[in-house]
């Protein structure tokens, strides 16, 4: 259950950042089948935002979802349209959302939030940005709304002012980092707010193929990751299996959002969550990614 919404989101979910090729050049048709994939396996929650490729994934979830929308509960976002850009004025939130309805081939989202608040005026933010997804919701474009940022004091300072109903934070739980359980998950339990975990390999540190260019990860965890990653690779097992078994497991966050395109990886990390992890092999990863638990980098 996500905090107070009563929603029944599947632990495992879908991210469709991958679906705007984010991560690597995305082939659309391939995209459409995973989201239909996962949709037959159980995943019933799926996030975008109109940031990821810019609007292209809510493109492409929007065809794959025609005449499955009742099925799925979609969320996506609205304040960010570009590396750069930003606009959190309450006239911009509300078109976004409008343009969003359209790509997505829907009359409403389940969920509506503020993405990656920490660019923004929090003053601003907390008040008008906030102010809009308050009439958003009673006009009934949007059932629940929420706020994303990287910095956990950040979201704790927007949980203190607004009354969300959800907030999202990423790369804050997976094998190099647990700050999440403590930084936030305690206020969000005690307000009922559903919190919704983003990238369990830590946006593709702990993946085969590695982080992309763009990852903002500082050289040593990067470089921790990859020897893990290679130590996985020596013992036969993937790192991304062991990696969503780690969170899956703890059972301490309702919903896991898992960036996919392929077909093979929704089949795969579907799979993956249905056993536990190796428990040596977990207690060496966790030991070779010591050096560099709950490290952190600079955001906005
Ligand atoms: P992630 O940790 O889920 O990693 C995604 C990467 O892992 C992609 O390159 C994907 O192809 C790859 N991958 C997935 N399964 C794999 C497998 N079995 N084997 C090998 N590689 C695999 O990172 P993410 O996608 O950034 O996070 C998940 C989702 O959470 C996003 O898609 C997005 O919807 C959401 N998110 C939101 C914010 C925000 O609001 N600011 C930030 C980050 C993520």
């Amino acid at each position: 259950m996500l905090g107070h919404t009563g929603l029944q989101v599947s632990a495992l979910s879908f991210g469709a950042s991958p679906l705007g090729g984010v991560f690597a050049p995305v082939d659309e048709a391939e995209g459409e089948r995973a989201v239909r994939r996962a949709i037959d396996l159980g995943i019933n929650m799926f996030d975008v935002s109109p940031y990821y490729g810019l609007t292209r994934a809510e493109t492409v979830l929007g065809r794959a979802l025609a005449g499955r929308r009742h099925q799925v509960i979609l969320a996506t976002k609205a304040g960010r349209h570009g590396e750069r850009e930003f606009d959190f004025r309450k006239d911009a939130i509300k078109r976004s959302l409008e343009a969003s309805l359209r790509r997505l081939q829907t009359d409403y989202v389940d969920i509506l939030q503020a993405h990656d608040i920490e660019f923004g005026a929090l003053e601003q933010v907390l008040t008008e940005t906030y102010g809009a997804l308050q009439e958003l919701k009673a006009e009934g474009k949007c059932r629940f709304i929420g706020m994303t940022a990287y910095p956990l004091p950040v979201l704790r300072e927007a949980l203190h002012h607004c009354e969300l109903d959800v907030v999202l934070s990423y790369c804050h739980f997976h094998l190099a980092n647990t700050l999440l359980l403590t930084e936030l998950l305690p206020l969000a339990r005690e307000q009922g707010v559903g919190l919704i975990n983003a990238s369990p390999t830590g946006m593709g540190l702990l993946t085969r193929q590695g982080p992309p260019a763009w990852h903002p990860a500082p050289p040593a965890l990067v470089e921790q990751c990859r020897l893990a990653v290679a130590h996985c690779a020596r013992r036969g097992a993937d790192i991304a299996t062991l990696a969503l078994q780690y969170v899956y497991w703890q059972e301490a966050v309702p919903v896991t959002l898992v960036g996919m395109s392929k077909v093979r990886h929704v089949e795969s990390n579907v799979a993956a969550v249905a056993e536990k992890p190796r428990p040596e092999l977990l207690a060496e990863l966790l030991e070779i990614l010591a050096p560099v638990q709950d490290m952190v980098w600079a955001n906005a």
